[in-house]
């Protein structure tokens, strides 16, 4: 043919990894392959790779052309019909037997023992010359060789070692078969068809322009990457996912950590706050607590509800800190600010400091507010705090007043304005003798509830 006088076609096993075999995008590749391209290159020829059966690949070799063998052993059949050229690398045969736990095959070489081998292989060559008796079971391929193995339809097999561990590995199998003895180690050749002494001679010199150098990385690329090779073809993409797996979780991690910190700097913050507006000995409301409680209300007043204002202090507090100590006396402002909060459902009660204590709540009138204030005084002059034996009693003087008393402009009214107004009437209701409650028409109720 023609043109296979001008392309150099190189012809080997589609199916003899790492050497020669044909992945899945179609691109040849293997030891063989590279080292054939690299005397493309540095012989500035062009070549074209024919890759078949192992058999196949045989008889191309003796329709005779322009065409070189990429590398196979020496036997004596194929003196038949080729010319070695030049060695190229070293290969070992081995026996591979299946790996059985506690089962020690017991001379796989023996006669009549069947032996899996790639039909036309030097490895079948070398059984039939030094083992005639074992029985040959001949595969087509390398690949249909170790399938047979791993699923278990032979228990031997006799292969080159490289080809067998690149594909036990790449199976994930790397034990299924272990190497029992290697039966031979030889070097492989390029050949051409006999008798074309002017071929020979090209691809001989060919060869030797090959750099040594380049040899060894080939060798070594491929001698020592075939496991990078062996990774199943999943595991980058599982990795890729993986690694992404992990970043999406660190980020929902970390956001929730974020949510949740913000959560509990919230709650802290609004702690504080309502620490900022308590009183600690009584925890109700202190004047902070009181100026935000009058905020929040102010808006919600109509013609209907206005806001009215208790102001209570506590009578002679001093006496009762005297007679009984400050401890006692801080117990009987505890019970009378829980009263306070017990008796205010609508409203609020606050401290607003030393033994004063103010009501602030909604109220339809004055006279609905002089119904509470009167309760209160009433309420505090029958009790009888009883502490550790001490039997205290205590009186209050209140000023009680409601909005419109101090302004007509509902928008305009403040809190300090009240309290001070109230304030003016409880320190009356002081003058007037204690234990009453002064409104700002300036009528004092001193009466007992029962009478109102
Ligand atoms: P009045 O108001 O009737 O004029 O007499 P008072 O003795 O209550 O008035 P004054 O303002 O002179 O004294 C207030 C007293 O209240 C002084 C102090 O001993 C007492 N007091 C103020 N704060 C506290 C407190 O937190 N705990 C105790 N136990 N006593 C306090
Ligand atoms: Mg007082
Ligand atoms: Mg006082």
């Amino acid at each position: 043919m023609s043109e296979e006088k001008d392309i150099l076609v190189v012809a080997h096993s589609s199916e003899w990894k790492p050497y020669s075999y044909i992945p899945g995008n179609g691109q040849p590749k293997g030891l063989l392959i590279d080292f054939w391209q690299a005397y493309a290159k540095y012989n500035h020829e062009s070549i074209q790779f024919m890759l078949l059966d192992w058999a196949d690949s045989l008889s191309y070799m003796k329709e005779g052309g322009n065409r070189v063998h990429a590398g196979l052993l020496k036997s004596p059949e194929r003196e038949a019909y080729l010319d070695y050229v030049a060695p190229i690398f070293n290969t070992n045969g081995s026996l591979y037997v299946q790996n059985q736990a506690g089962q020690v095959s017991k001379d796989p070489l023996a006669a009549d023992k069947v032996v899996g081998v790639v039909a036309g292989s030097y490895e079948s060559w070398f059984l039939a010359e030094h083992y005639p008796n074992v029985k040959q079971r001949r595969f087509r391929r390398n690949e249909t060789l170790f399938s047979a193995a791993l699923d278990g339809e032979i228990s031997a097999l006799v292969a080159d070692s490289q080809t067998a561990n690149f594909y036990f590995l790449t199976q994930g199998k790397p034990l299924a078969f272990v190497a029992d003895q290697v039966l031979y180690t030889r070097p492989i050749y390029a050949a051409v068809p006999k008798g074309n002494q002017a071929l020979l001679n090209e691809i001989r010199a060919g060869i030797d322009n090959i750099p040594s150098q380049e040899l060894l990385r080939i060798k070594q690329k491929w001698i020592n990457t075939e496991r990078v090779e062996a990774y199943p073809t999943w595991l980058i993409p599982s990795v890729a996912l993986t690694v992404l797996l992990g970043a999406v979780t660190y980020i929902f991690i970390l956001k929730r950590m974020v949510y949740k910190r913000t959560v509990a700097l919230r709650q802290a913050n609004s702690r504080l706050r309502e620490f900022a507006n308590t009183d600690p000995l009584t925890q109700l409301l202190n004047r902070r607590g009181l100026d935000a409680y009058f905020s929040r209300q102010k808006p919600k007043l109509s013609r209907q509800q206005e806001m009215g204002l208790i102001l209570i202090d506590l009578d002679h507090f001093k006496q009762v800190n005297d007679t009984y100590g400050h401890m006692q006396g801080d117990k009987v402002l505890v019970h009378l600010a829980s009263y306070l909060k017990r008796l205010v459902k609508k409203g609020a009660a606050a401290r607003l400091g030393g033994e004063e204590f103010c009501v602030l709540c909604p109220t339809p009138n004055l006279d609905a507010l002089i119904e509470i204030a009167n309760h209160i005084r009433c309420d505090v002059a029958d009790s009888v705090f009883e502490f550790d034996g001490a039997e205290i009693r205590v009186t209050v003087s209140i000023g009680a007043i409601i909005a419109s008393d101090v302004t007509d402009d509902m928008d305009a009214l403040e809190l300090d304005a009240l309290i001070h107004a109230a304030d003016v009437l409880m320190y009356r209701a002081k003058h007037r003798g204690r234990n009453q409650v002064m409104l700002a028409s300036s009528q004092s109720v001193k009466t007992p509830i029962s009478a109102m």
